[in-house]
């Protein structure tokens, strides 16, 4: 398909004044010593992660991190020779691009780092990794919890002959939640066991490398804690998970990704026309519906019908009937003059008025996170200043 870099159907926009803005921001919220290892897993939280990652450069940011090899050789195939590091699993196959391509890769398991360290040896190399301690995230790393506490797996790790253990970390789960003691108790026994972690491989005469383990929220609600980095990703997108979670710091975010899509055709229709797949609406009155050229394919959800609602003009106007692959209908009815070519803005500013990510997300019952990965590689990214 051939991408083409302009607004002539829907597209999405994408502010680097804002992420700028957001980084600074995250910035002022840490400690001085700590840096950041930028998330820019699935494509930046779909804004584009090699234009957003050349953007991070210019502040400084030199440290990425992503969660498949795939993503990681994008980056490096456009000229980014940072330090990336892959969250998630590199299959076996892949073992050689890690090598060839200086990426750090993360250890899920104790068997998985011997693997990759019998990998190395064969090739009489070395391979760059971070140890990963699973403080109670319960998904990858090797097992650190109270009754139920692997450290000697971890020492051995460090041990492996042909990886360069550079670095260790861990992952919060809860690190959202501020006012459920029991989830703030969680989260602080997470704190509790990576500093446990930290301690015992120093004890056996390791060092750990350099050390980190917040996330977005974790930066947030944690600020007390001071390590080498830490690992932001929604946040920077402008957006907490879910605007409503209380946060125990105040940050200044400004949204970075619009959603737009133009009028493609404008049209009065009688009372009891039925509009759209599925006849799931009819008007109640004359009516002006317009068509929008917008739809699920773009990942503007089939789950938003009779619930999203745009802005064209400045005002608000209703979705109306079942959203299609490629196109859905507004009613204009009370909005005079528009006509084809006039922008819709689903998600962002218009006039006075704003649309927000989180508007969409509550319709889809979801987190801001996920819906940022639902708007799909059709749409192009414009970026403006
Ligand atoms: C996704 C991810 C992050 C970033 O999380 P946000 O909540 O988006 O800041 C950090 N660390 C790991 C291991 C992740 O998987």
């Amino acid at each position: 398909m051939k991408m083409l870099e302009d607004t002539s159907r829907a597209w999405v926009l994408v502010h680097l004044d804002a992420l700028r803005h957001n980084v600074e921001e995250v910035r002022r919220l840490l400690p001085e010593k700590t840096n950041l290892i930028v998330v820019v897993k699935a494509n930046m939280y779909g804004l584009g992660a090699v234009r957003c990652v050349k953007e991070f450069q210019k502040m400084g940011i030199d440290f990425f991190a992503v969660s498949s090899i795939d993503e990681a050789l994008q980056l490096r195939e456009n000229g980014i020779y940072d330090d990336i590091l892959i969250l998630g699993y590199t299959p076996p196959v892949h073992f050689h691009y890690l090598i060839e391509y200086d990426l750090i890769q993360t250890l899920l398991s104790y068997e998985y780092a011997v693997e990759l360290d019998a990998y190395a040896k064969t090739q009489n190399a070395y391979v760059r990794c971070n140890a990963k301690a699973d403080t109670g995230m319960g998904r990858v790393g090797v097992r650190c919890v109270e009754n139920d506490y692997h450290i000697e797996e971890l020492i051995k790790i460090y041990q492996l002959t042909n990886l360069k253990v550079e670095g260790m970390f861990s992952h919060f789960s809860v690190s959202d939640e501020v006012e459920d003691e029991k989830q703030i108790l969680y989260t602080n026994q997470q704190i509790k066991q990576f500093e446990q972690v930290e301690q015992d491989l120093r004890n056996a005469g390791i060092d750990p490398g350099y050390l980190h383990l917040q996330n977005s929220l974790g930066i947030i609600n944690y600020p007390q804690l001071c390590y080498d980095f830490a690992r932001p990703g929604i946040i920077l997108c402008g957006v907490s998970s879910d605007e409503n979670m209380p946060m125990r710091q105040q940050i200044d975010l400004w949204p970075v990704l619009e959603l737009k899509a133009n009028v493609s055709r404008v049209k009065e229709v009688p009372a009891h026309a039925s509009i759209s797949y599925g006849r799931n609406f009819e008007t109640d009155k004359p009516s002006r519906i317009a068509t929008v050229s917008i739809g699920y394919a773009d990942g503007y959800s089939r789950n938003l019908n009779g619930l999203a609602r745009v802005l064209i003009h400045g005002e608000y106007a209703p979705v109306v009937g079942n959203i299609c692959m490629d196109q859905c209908m507004i009613d204009v009815t009370h909005i005079p003059d528009v006509k084809e070519g006039d922008v819709v803005t689903l998600v962002g500013k218009d006039g006075d008025r704003a649309l927000s990510l989180d508007e969409m997300s509550h319709h889809l019952k979801t987190i801001n996170n996920a819906t940022l990965c639902l708007f799909s590689a059709r749409l192009p990214r414009i970026y403006v200043k």
